[in-house]
């Protein structure tokens, strides 16, 4: 049965243990790896685990990751989770268990920089091909399909220049081609886009992004239906190992409780802070979804619920000295890698190295690229600080 109730309920409720007198309205975190069994009960193998096994070894499974496993399905509107130790740990168990030698991967041309190079380097080695396509116009995906394409993948927004993929249309696509779909939903959150409704058969966290939110705990996740969540248990994390640790899956739940309030406040801050640096003479262009502005902005209208709190911004001229320069003047905001956490952070991302060390796309591809972003865009992620206060920090710090 589907949970019906709202977001902001569902992130502070969903998947709860029966209520009885005496037990914790905040349970503890399960750091136990091993739980009593009975020879009679489970088999030995992976192989043999039934999905309603209890809770025998913490790798295959623990009481507090199975809580956050639940809460997030349950945000999700899927079936099931997969709790994994990091978002590249949940990317890649996933393509490592949808995917065999002779298949075919087509994802996003701009996507976080991890599951680019995984792509380009280590899928190849194991006989898989991937094509990066620009998933922004559908048609390109539909051309970049082969017989043998069995995964799309795509990143909407993009990490770092905030382009958007139509779901409903790229999942239409994907499976008259015979594919599934798997949507990074790492920047959006359950509270901004719910993919599975919108067509995929995946979604895809980094949790240590919004839903973890206070930068504490690294963690990774996919949501979708029972049986691939089964299968994916069994080769991501009995067999490859990513394991959530409990602790991890403790703060990442107690950090999921504020995610609705947190979002909220994240998109306000957003909107003025992208007002802000929409007028500032040094500000060539700004990305930021919620905008006018985002030549997107209608897509991301039908797609999103909350923009979320992610802008990008590039200069006229100048970016490395500039990024030099913040570095060492920001009071308020952080110059650190990273997004999603309470705190402001921001990072310079030159376009000749990430064209050059992680896309390594070329051609129109790549002129598409520089056109957003320039000669390199400042990843801005705007934290639940007070807006004025990052206003003037970023103003002083830009000068
Ligand atoms: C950070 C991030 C990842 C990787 O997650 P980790 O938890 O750092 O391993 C994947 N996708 C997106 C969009 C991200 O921002």
């Amino acid at each position: 049965m589907p949970d019906t109730r709202s977001p902001a309920t569902l992130a502070l409720h969903a998947g709860e243990a029966p209520r009885q007198a005496g037990a914790p309205v905040t349970p503890p975190p399960q750091l136990a790896t091993s739980f009593f069994t009975h020879p009679a009960a489970v088999g030995f193998s992976a192989n043999d685990l039934a999905a309603d096994a209890p809770h025998f070894y913490a790798r295959w499974s623990n009481p507090t990751a199975e809580s956050l496993e639940q809460r997030l399905a349950a945000l999700e509107g899927g079936e099931a989770a997969v709790s994994f130790a990091s978002g590249m740990a949940a990317v890649s168990a996933l393509f490592l268990d949808r995917l065999a030698a002779g298949d075919h991967l087509v994802l996003s041309d701009v996507c976080y920089a991890g599951v680019a190079e995984l792509a380009q380097d280590i899928l190849p080695r194991h006989g898989i091909t991937a094509t990066p396509v620009d998933t922004a116009d559908p048609a390109a995906v539909g051309a970049a399909m082969r017989p043998n394409t069995r995964l799309v993948h795509v990143e909407t927004p993009a990490n770092p220049i905030l382009k958007l993929t139509d779901i409903a249309a790229v999942a239409a696509i994907a499976h008259a081609g015979g594919a599934e779909l798997s949507v990074d939903s790492t920047i959006a959150t359950p509270l901004g886009t719910r993919p599975l409704a919108l067509g995929a058969d995946y979604v895809v966290h980094s949790l240590t992004k919004y839903i973890g939110g206070h930068g504490d705990a690294l963690g990774g996740a996919v949501i979708g239906r029972s049986e691939r969540m089964a299968g994916l248990r069994r080769q991501g994390l009995i067999h490859l190992g990513g394991a959530l640790a409990p602790f991890n899956a403790w703060l990442i739940l107690r950090g999921l409780e504020t995610l609705a309030p947190r979002m909220a406040l994240h998109e306000a801050n957003a909107r003025k802070l992208e007002a802000f640096l929409a007028g500032h003479p040094k500000v060539r262009s700004v990305l930021w979804p919620g905008s006018p502005r985002h030549p997107q902005h209608a897509l991301a209208q039908r797609q999103m619920r909350n923009f979320s709190g992610l802008l990008a911004f590039s200069v006229r001229g100048g970016g490395a000295a500039l990024a030099a320069r913040l570095a060492e003047r920001l009071q308020v905001i952080s110059y650190a890698v990273s997004l999603g956490k309470t705190k402001s952070l921001l990072f310079h991302i030159p376009t000749d190295d990430l064209l050059r060390a992680s896309f390594r796309v070329e051609g129109a591809q790549a002129a598409a690229y520089r056109d957003w972003a320039g000669e390199g865009v400042f990843r801005f992620s705007v934290g639940l600080e007070e807006a004025d206060d990052l206003i003037a920090d970023l103003g002083q710090a830009l000068g």
